[in-house]
């Protein structure tokens, strides 16, 4: 069985604990797009962590994790992340790598600087992490899998070619030190030995776990409002944060996905550029985000203070439905207790009409938030397991933001450790 655990929002809803708890009943937990970007924290037996590249169930022992074709794969990152991990106690995690991955480059990381450089104030908010020029490549052709690694005429012939390209650009556009052949030569033989003992047809590997009916989770990273074809253009990331694209990510048939978590935060935050139309400021913000996820809503990746706002039904709803959510965690929902009346974004106001579609980019931008205010609950609801102990209040933003989204929450999120989750 094949379950997607994947964003309605703008990432950070946290499907890292959710993937993470879910990995007890899984055998198999698969990052099917993205790189290391953005940031998954997760705290459970051995401590807290912040992963970006590995699947979030490489604590448990039972599990097999791996990076599918459609990761942006930066090997010296995966096998950093692999050793800190290790070296914090937890025990040696089997992964595989698809031999179809491709390879993040270092000149990957300097294109994005440099972009975002000359854009200067117009630039998209990039972590820097190398994603769109990644992604750009691999489109365009030029990009390195992980099998060519292990051919070396091929692998000298594609720098030369490669480097030719870029350093055209990095001359001339850029005005920044040019590539050196050798030494990128060197670099991936570097690589190659790193990557070496994961490497594994993953999609073959697929195809027999999911004859032999083994527990397979894929893992998300952001979320359909940064989806490069249904998100907020152009200011989304580089690859389908869809669950949808999970099949072609990781290789298996479409039909095999059955269920959809869709992981909705009881709240918004968002972090980069782009249209945001619930965003509050000032001091109501200031206080959401220290008080929000665990220890405040900072970037797990750069530490940015993420941009904040209320629930937004209008995104929320749309973005369940683009993932084909089966069903809903509600995450952070504690975070909440402090409000006496909790606004909710319900519509959006549009040259005088209130729309409940979310709209193309162009549109958002035009977009007011219609608000509905829920009474508060004023306590704190962390440590409850069962949904009726929750307060009235409570129960009652919930099924608010249930009937607005049109989907089952079968999961209520009420703090930050593996066992802070109520089940419907
Ligand atoms: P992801 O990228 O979707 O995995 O989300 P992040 O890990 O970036 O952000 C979620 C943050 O919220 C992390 O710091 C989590 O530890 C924290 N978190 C997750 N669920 C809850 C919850 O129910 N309550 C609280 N207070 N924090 C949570």
């Amino acid at each position: 069985m094949v379950k997607a655990i994947v964003g309605a929002n703008w990432g950070d809803e946290g499907k890292g604990k959710i993937t993470d708890m879910l990995s007890k009943e899984a055998d198999i937990i698969i990052r099917f797009q993205g790189g290391s970007n953005a940031g998954h924290t997760i705290i459970n037996d051995y401590g807290k962590f912040a992963l970006h590249l590995l699947p979030s169930g490489v604590f448990y022992g039972h599990t097999t994790s791996i990076i599918g074709n459609g990761v942006a794969l930066n090997i010296p990152y995966l096998f950093n992340e692999i050793k800190s991990i290790m070296d914090r106690g937890v025990p040696a995690p089997k992964i595989m790598v698809s031999d179809r991955a491709q390879i993040l480059m270092p000149y990957h990381i300097l294109f994005d600087q440099y972009e975002e450089e000359r854009l200067g104030g117009k630039s998209f908010g990039s972590t820097k992490s190398g994603i769109a020029p990644f992604y750009s490549d691999k489109y365009a052709k030029i990009g390195f899998q992980v099998s060519e690694l292990f051919d070396d005429e091929l692998l000298k012939e594609k720098i030369s070619r490669v480097c030719q390209q870029k350093n055209v650009i990095l001359k001339y556009l850029y005005k920044k030190p040019e590539l050196d052949e050798n030494e990128l030569y060197e670099t991936l033989v570097e690589y190659r030995k790193m990557v070496e003992p994961y490497v594994a047809d993953v999609a073959a590997f697929l195809h027999q776990a999911i004859k032999d009916g083994k527990n397979i989770l894929l893992e998300g990273q952001l979320g359909a409002l940064k989806d490069p074809d249904f998100g907020i253009y152009p200011m989304v990331t580089s690859s389908s944060t869809l669950a949808a694209y999970g099949a072609i990510g990781a290789g298996i048939p479409p039909y095999e996905i059955k269920e959809v978590v869709t992981v909705v935060k009881a709240y918004s935050s968002a972090v980069g550029a782009g249209e945001f139309v619930s965003e509050i400021f000032g001091e109501e913000a200031d206080e959401l985000r220290r008080r929000g996820g665990d220890g405040g809503e900072y970037g797990a990746t750069t530490g940015r203070p993420r941009r904040m706002g209320w629930f937004d039904a209008v995104a929320t709803r749309y973005g369940c439905r683009m993932q084909g959510a089966t069903t809903v965690a509600l995450t952070v929902l504690d975070v909440l207790g402090y409000l006496d009346e909790i606004p909710v974004c319900v519509g959006y106001e549009l040259n005088g009409e209130v729309i409940k579609d979310f709209p193309v980019t162009a549109k958002l931008a035009k977009c007011k938030p219609v608000y509905t205010v829920l009474k508060g609950w004023k306590t704190d609801i962390r440590g409850i397991k069962d949904y009726d102990q929750l307060p009235k209040e409570c129960r009652d933003y919930i099924e608010f933001i249930e009937k607005e989204i049109g989907v089952k929450i079968g999961m209520v999120s009420n703090g930050p450790g593996r066992n802070d989750i109520i089940l419907r």
